[in-house]
């Protein structure tokens, strides 16, 4: 068999920069087709340089153009695309047999449906493109007959803990648990919290990550979105996915199956490990992450997380329960008061409190949900709405 063929959707970020190290460890078996950046050129420029895709995309032409001459210059022959239909396009190209889908938020969505309906391995980084797609999103799969892998930590713990024909585990799962490690302020007055920066927010205790997830993980919203993501990846009902605070970040996540007996997924906190085991499903290769060294490990502790604490929790269980499409309502109102409280426009308070009126305001019907250009328009009306919101 030849190699497999990879396009990385999100190249100059945090996942996008892991997924190129573990390929880069394994060039008997991958070959970089495509890239894809937003913002960071010169990023997207060296790793061009470096790992000679066939493809990369950005957003802008003139950007493009500029970089396209700076390649041919270099002697390096990657053909630059441009816009959102080059992403769709890459990621539905004969061309490619895996799509690393890394872009952050709802921007990732067309691109994840068209690697979906090709019938891709579709390696799931970016869980707002679920969130927001939800059972469109899982119909695209099986109609396309896509492999579907996760990438986060926590989907990939139970993925690996029950490597089982999907179908098989309704039957099997009692409930799940998702580990979380509560993030910067875990131990934080909860009354000191509205004046929190932006910096203390992404200082991450055990991660380093893009700084929308690590506000995401600091109001535990990430957890909320994951608590979404697993309900569709592994098809439970809300009321069978728990979530608790283990502040090592060693168990990424365990399932508890009918029989009481529990599974868990354990290993240093490393996203190569997510990132490798997606890559080579049902195999595995080295992700160059560290051994973990349990005697090195004090303790392995646990904690219910506090609802004051951390409101946006319980938000995406309520959005879980409320009319289909709730979910991506909930997912825009927290990009636009991410984004305003790393503007420094909204305090870090203000994230839940900002969702939670999105959600009250905006009660989606089945026709918002009937096709991706639907559901790209109600995730427009609840970013309109979260935008007057906002305080001026
Ligand atoms: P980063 O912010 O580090 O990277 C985001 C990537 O998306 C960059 O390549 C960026 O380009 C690109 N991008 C940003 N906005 C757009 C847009 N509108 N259209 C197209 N591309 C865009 O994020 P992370 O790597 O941390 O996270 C990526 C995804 O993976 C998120 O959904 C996150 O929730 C998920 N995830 C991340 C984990 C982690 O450890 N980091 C763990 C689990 C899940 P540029 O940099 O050029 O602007
Ligand atoms: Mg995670």
């Amino acid at each position: 068999m030849g190699r497999m063929r990879v396009a990385v959707l999100g190249a100059t970020g945090s996942i996008g920069g892991n997924t190129l190290d573990v390929l880069a460890r394994h060039p008997d078996r991958f070959e970089l087709q495509a890239v894809s950046a937003h913002s960071q050129v010169d990023v997207l420029e060296a790793i061009c340089r470096q790992h000679r895709p066939k493809w990369a995309v950005l957003p802008k032409a003139d950007a493009a153009q500029s970089l396209q001459r700076a390649l041919q210059a270099a002697g390096c022959p990657t053909e630059v695309l441009v816009g959102p239909e080059a992403l769709v396009q890459v990621a539905q190209s004969p061309e490619v047999d895996a799509v690393m889908a890394a872009i952050v938020g709802a921007a990732g969505l067309a691109p994840c449906l068209a690697a979906a309906r090709a019938g891709k391995r579709l390696m799931l980084a970016n869980k707002e493109a679920l969130v927001v797609g939800g059972a469109f999103f899982m119909r695209a799969v099986a109609e396309g007959g896509a492999m579907l892998l996760p990438v986060d930590s926590e989907h990939s713990a139970i993925f690996q803990c029950l490597p089982l024909n999907a179908r098989a585990w309704p039957e099997t799962i009692d409930h799940i648990v998702l580990t979380a490690s509560g993030g910067p302020f875990r131990q934080r007055d909860p009354d000191s919290l509205h004046a929190v920066t932006p910096d203390e927010a992404c200082a991450h205790p055990n991660w380093v990550m893009g700084r929308k997830i690590s506000v995401d993980s600091a109001t535990m919203m990430n957890k909320g979105l994951e608590v979404i993501e697993a309900k569709w990846l592994f098809h439970l009902a809300p009321d069978q996915i728990q979530v608790l605070i283990h502040p090592q970040s060693i168990v990424h996540s365990m399932v508890v199956c009918r029989d009481q007996s529990v599974l868990a997924q354990l290993g240093t906190p490393d996203m190569r490990v997510p990132i490798a085991y997606a890559l080579s499903y049902p195999n595995r290769v080295a992700s160059g992450a560290s051994r973990l060294d349990l005697r090195q490990t004090a303790s392995l502790s646990f904690e219910a997380p506090d609802p004051r604490r951390f409101p946006a929790l319980q938000l995406a269980w309520a959005a879980l329960r409320g009319p289909e499409g709730s979910t991506a309502v909930l997912n825009a109102a927290n990009e636009v008061a991410v984004d305003a409280f790393l503007a420094r426009r909204l305090p870090f308070t203000g994230i839940a409190a900002l969702v939670a009126e999105v959600l009250s305001r905006l009660s989606p019907s089945a026709a918002d949900v009937g096709s991706v250009g639907d559901l790209m328009a109600l995730d427009a009306r609840a970013r309109a709405i979260a935008r007057t919101v906002l305080p001026n």
